[in-house]
């Protein structure tokens, strides 16, 4: 059965018993800054679970993009090595929200298993958890299964927890028996090895108990159902092969790998695992981009290069030293792009933030050799055998130098690594990496504040002043019950009309009163969906627990931040048609002041294509077009073809902002009820923040009037200053005006000279024939002497010149010989002679020479010496 077939066949089935399909939702988790990346079918359902949103439906089933590397529940290491772990895969679920439970999605999977799919029974196995007698019986009663083939284990296998507290419960798997041939054979290999001889298929988790925060279980009065099944597992357990990587799902990619490398897939091990972690990483690289992400040092974009680097390593490894994984792309799209047209319709970005990725993990890989090298350099000369292991940690964590190419080169020069001390600070490096963009104090502050807060309600959408109550307080971390005057602190009210911070839109500021009491809000932010915090200080009284308040957010600024918000989403939508499809939101912030809009792009934008998106932006602000917004269900807004960003959204129905026909995004924010409102645009600036990564700055509003006016206010102060309606033309013309007085300057300084020249033409020595002709003239600078020898060599025809001049306390010295006498006598010689007496450097050819000192004191005296010189100096 063809995997295509397989994932059509699983959702049908669920279809057909009462499941709703649901679309995947993007690797990149929505509003969730604790998890790095979709790793699980549940995740878009975690909200429902949880029960902080109600589910139309009580029974769904999907197909999930997942990725498991980086973070707590990683397989990056196992890639190439297992036959049954990718980095990317996709995961088939079904899921029961309080409807069926473990009687149901025991028969469920089973008759799929047995009846669609046909696997041989006598081959499964299924694992529970070792305390649930329940589910064993029922494995036993409903499918028949004898006992040996149902393996009790602990806790650590077969007990499922979102986290340290909430939903748990126990699971079961679905375990097929490759074979005694596949795997590590050794005589105790059963259920529960960690080898891929018994394959988990299908994990169902029945989620039971609630665990409070003293660890506490209690039972869920509607339990549920999760599970999750690989795609490549099942695909290559019904293809009749042992390898997922020998599934329809791999094996086109693997032969592009073979031919793109030059190399056999399946005649050596080594070559194996190379061709393995490429064709898997290849995969995740590929989706992953296709989102939006982009490689970066942090977070979610360091997996991703994470990822890149170590499938460029395996295939310099397969001699490729040249960026050439990004020729993949297509290989990928062909199979999977059916299913994920956004893979195809990123294709031409993929491609090239992949090749600049490899071409820069190239380049660093030629650095690191050349400090690896010192490295081994240096352990030889201190007659050691060992290379510290912080040394190559840092090669790896500067470079990215990888550690198999350390341990290779290494081993060539007869040393070994301290591996001990690298493993230490690799691990250091990953806890690192757990800490992820906008996981702050905040989120752990939320978690202090227990179930019993229901929450605020977010009034602001239409209205600047609602009537609230305080429902909790902090102070410097803590709960209390009151702040008075002067106190600074967080309050949490049941409603609210103040904008927390979300979406790249600031904070709203503004003021709370009570009676009696005054504070002003300095800003407002949101731990959680559905916390927002008020920043306050108190200017006035004092505010408890259950007051009844008013808050007011302040206009100006709000309205202002609006007006930028709108206006962000126009330049989205110019950007795009000026620039291309390409183009996707990676950041960005609206204020009050300012609009900042971060986006991929590869080259500069040009002067008229940033004219041509304000012309546009503009030109519907002029059309006054009205913004909507709509709420919807997810998949009804991405059918409509609204934007969706990353990062953005929450649970399964979202709000959808359309201006006009002309831009329609998921969106939180708060926004203009017509373009109009915006008044004016300006782009204030364009620049670069990463590779591939562009910033636009731009103004709206008052601050766009206020930017032209001082603008027009500088271009008076100029035409003041210039006396002048058209001050280009003025400014032209004065450095036109500039550069002809200089060339006079030039003409008078030497000029004037000219009765000196006559008097000294007059006072040349002459001995041997030859007239010398010595002048210092103060205040010329080498240009102007050069040109004051030139004029006396004009005239003296046949002899030595020796000029110089002080300015600026330094001294310069020119000599020329005219062409008769250079045989005889050397400028350079002379000069260098005069500069040495005068403490200074000098030189140059026979017929001219420069030189100079800062000893000025000594010219003179060396200016005397120069007949001596001249004798001395005759060849
Ligand atoms: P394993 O022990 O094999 O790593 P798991 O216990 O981590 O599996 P679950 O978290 O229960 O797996 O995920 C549910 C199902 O998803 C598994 O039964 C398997 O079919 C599939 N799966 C899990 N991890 C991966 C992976 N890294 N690559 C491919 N499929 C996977
Ligand atoms: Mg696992």
């Amino acid at each position: 059965m063809k995997s295509s077939e397989i994932r059509a066949t699983f959702l049908e089935y669920f279809k057909s018993t009462g499941h709703k399909i649901f679309q995947s939702s993007p690797l990149i988790p929505w509003n969730d800054p604790t998890l790095l990346f979709v790793n699980a079918g549940m995740v878009r359902f975690k909200t429902i679970f949880l029960g902080e949103e109600k589910s139309p439906y009580k029974r769904a089933v999907s197909c999930q993009k997942c990725i498991r590397a980086g973070g707590k529940h990683s397989d990056l290491e196992n890639v190439g090595h297992t036959a049954r772990h990718h980095t990317f895969f996709e995961m088939l679920g079904n899921f029961s929200f309080g409807d069926y439970f473990k009687k149901d999605a025991i028969l469920f999977s089973w008759k799929l298993l047995t009846e669609w799919f046909k696997l041989p029974e006598e081959k499964l196995y299924v694992s529970v958890y070792e305390k649930d007698d329940e589910a064993a019986k029922l494995w036993s009663e409903l499918t028949g299964l004898p006992d040996e083939r149902i393996a009790r284990l602990g806790a650590k296998d077969n007990f499922w927890q979102m986290g340290d507290t909430g939903p748990c419960g126990p699971c079961s798997e679905i375990i097929i028996d490759q074979g005694r041939d596949i795997g590590c054979g050794k005589p105790e290999c059963a259920v529960g090895c960690e080898c891929d001889r018994f394959l988990e298929l299908w994990n169902l988790v029945f989620m039971q108990f609630n665990r409070d925060k003293n660890g506490e279980l209690t039972p869920l009065p509607k339990p549920s159902i999760d599970t999750g099944m690989g795609i490549e597992r099942i695909s290559a357990t019904l293809q009749g092969k042992t390898s997922n990587f020998d599934s329809d799902l791999f094996e086109p990619i693997i032969k592009d790998i073979s031919s793109l490398l030059n190399v056999k897939y399946g005649s050596l091990h080594e070559t194996d695992v190379s061709i393995r972690v490429i064709a898997d990483h290849i995969r995740a690289t590929i989706f992953l981009l296709s989102e939006g992400l982009v490689p970066s040092n942090e977070g979610r974009g360091y997996v991703l290069r994470r990822i890149i680097r170590r499938a460029a390593r395996h295939a310099k490894l397969l001699n490729m030293h040249d960026a050439s994984l990004y020729r993949l792309t297509d290989s990928v799209n062909r199979v999977m792009g059916s299913i994920y047209p956004e893979i195809i319709g990123e294709r031409a970005r993929t491609e090239k933030l992949l090749k600049i990725e490899e071409e820069n993990f190239h380049r660093t890989i030629d650095a690191g050799m050349n400090r690896l090298d010192e490295i081994i350099a240096n352990v030889h000369k201190e007659g050691s055998k060992i290379i510290p292991g912080d040394e190559v940690f840092r090669l790896y964590d500067t470079f990215g130098f990888p550690y198999d190419f350390a341990k290779d080169i290494a081993m060539d020069a007869g040393l070994k690594i301290d591996e001990d001390t690298f493993r230490k600070e690799m691990e250091l490096q990953r806890e690192r990496s757990k800490v992820i963009i906008g996981k702050g104090k905040s989120s752990i502050e939320f978690d202090t504040f227990g179930e019993a807060l229901a929450g605020t309600i977010f009034e602001g959408y239409k209205s600047l002043k609602v009537e609230a109550n305080v429902i909790d307080i902090l102070k410097n971390g803590n709960h209390v019950d009151y702040l008075k005057q002067g106190e600074e602190g967080k309050i949490i009210l049941n409603r609210t009309s103040f904008y927390g911070e979300s979406g790249g839109q600031v904070g709203d500021i503004g003021i709370i009163e009570s009676e009696g009491a005054y504070a002003k809000v300095l800003d407002t932010k949101k731990p959680s969906p559905f916390i927002y915090m008020h920043i306050v200080k108190i200017d006035k009284g004092t505010i408890t627990k259950g007051d009844k308040v008013t808050c007011v957010v302040d206009e100006t600024s709000r309205k202002a931040t609006m007006r930028n918000h709108t206006a962000t989403h126009l330049l989205h939508k110019a950007l795009r048609i000026v620039l291309g499809d390409h183009v996707k939101q990676s950041g960005s912030v609206v204020s009050p002041e300012r609009l900042r809009f971060d986006f991929t792009h590869f080259h500069a934008v040009q002067d008229d294509q940033i004219k041509g998106i304000e012309d546009i932006i503009n030109e519907k602000i002029l059309e006054d077009l009205p913004v909507r917004t709509d709420i919807m269900n997810i998949e009804e807004a991405t059918r409509s073809g609204a934007i969706a960003l990353f990062d953005e959204k929450y649970g399964e129905t979202v709000r959808v902002v359309s201006v006009g026909d002309f831009s329609k995004e998921l969106c939180g924010g708060t926004h203009c009820k017509a373009t109009g409102e915006i008044g004016i645009c300006m782009v204030l600036s364009e620049g670069s923040v990463a590779s591939g990564i562009r910033r636009i700055e731009a103004l709206t509003g008052r601050n766009a009037l206020e930017y032209l006016r001082s603008k027009k206010q500088e271009l008076n102060e100029i035409k003041g200053l210039l006396k002048t309606e058209s001050p280009a033309e003025k400014i032209e013309k004065l450095i036109q005006d500039t550069k002809s007085l200089e060339k006079e300057i030039q003409k008078l300084k030497t000029g004037s000279s000219r009765d000196m020249i006559s008097e000294a033409l007059k006072e040349a020595h002459e001995f041997d024939g030859v007239k010398v002709v010595k002048i210092r003239q103060d205040g010329l600078n080498p240009t102007e002497l050069r040109l004051l020898a030139d004029n006396i060599k004009e005239r003296l025809k046949s002899g030595i010149i020796v000029v110089s001049s002080v300015t600026d306390s330094q001294a310069a010295i020119v000599c020329m010989v005219t062409k008769d006498l250079k045989d005889r006598y050397n400028a350079g010689e002379i000069v260098k002679n005069i500069s040495i007496i005068a403490g200074g450097k000098g030189g140059g050819k026979s017929e001219m020479a420069q030189g100079g000192t800062k000893d000025i004191e000594k010219l003179d005296n060396a200016l005397e010496a120069l007949y001596d010189i001249i004798k001395q100096v005759k060849s």
